[in-house]
């Protein structure tokens, strides 16, 4: 039995209980911290799954949650942080943004696998889980996926190109 213990987060670095429940099958997280992930987004003001703001946080929450080089981890990753390009790069909304019209412009072929960065940024969907109402919550969405997204940085111009040979498709 596990006790009231708090451990970290192998992909957030967030301190979280230690709990015994499923966790995601590849994501580099671990159930306490996928449980807090859960609960955010079943809140009333996300339910609805196609909202920028809901988008927003599955993409940084996977980003900061890569997980172990694998087929679907690389497919996964390249997609949320093409996302995350959108959003704070093209200043474009995510809720037009289906996985269909992403693969549209992108050329998937071309994803391969990024070493994540040893630091994926000190904001964390525990710090998004504390926020009590709509607006606090989109403010700290914003604030936690930008950090996440500078935390990539290195990575930024191998996102835009994957984008744009899709453009030339
Ligand atoms: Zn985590």
């Amino acid at each position: 039995m596990k006790s009231n213990k708090f451990i970290k987060c192998p992909g957030c670095k967030a301190m979280v209980m230690d709990i015994e429940l499923p966790a995601h099958r590849y994501l580099g997280t671990i159930p306490g911290c996928w449980n807090i992930y859960r609960k955010v987004i079943s809140q009333d003001n996300l339910k609805d799954e196609s909202t920028s703001i809901r988008q927003l946080i599955v993409a940084a929450y996977f980003a900061q949650h890569p997980g172990k080089e694998s087929v679907i981890t690389t497919q996964s990753l390249a997609i949320h942080l093409i996302r995350l390009y959108f959003f704070f790069e093209l200043n474009q909304s995510l809720d037009k943004l289906t996985l269909e019209t992403q693969k549209a412009f992108t050329n998937s072929s071309d994803y391969h696998w990024l070493t994540p960065p040893s630091n994926l940024g000190r904001v964390t969907i525990v710090d998004v889980f504390k926020s009590s109402n709509t607006e606090v919550l989109e403010d700290k969405v914003l604030v936690w996926a930008e950090t996440t997204w500078h935390a990539w940085s290195k990575y930024h111009p191998i996102i835009k190109r994957w984008i744009n040979n899709g453009e030339k498709n």
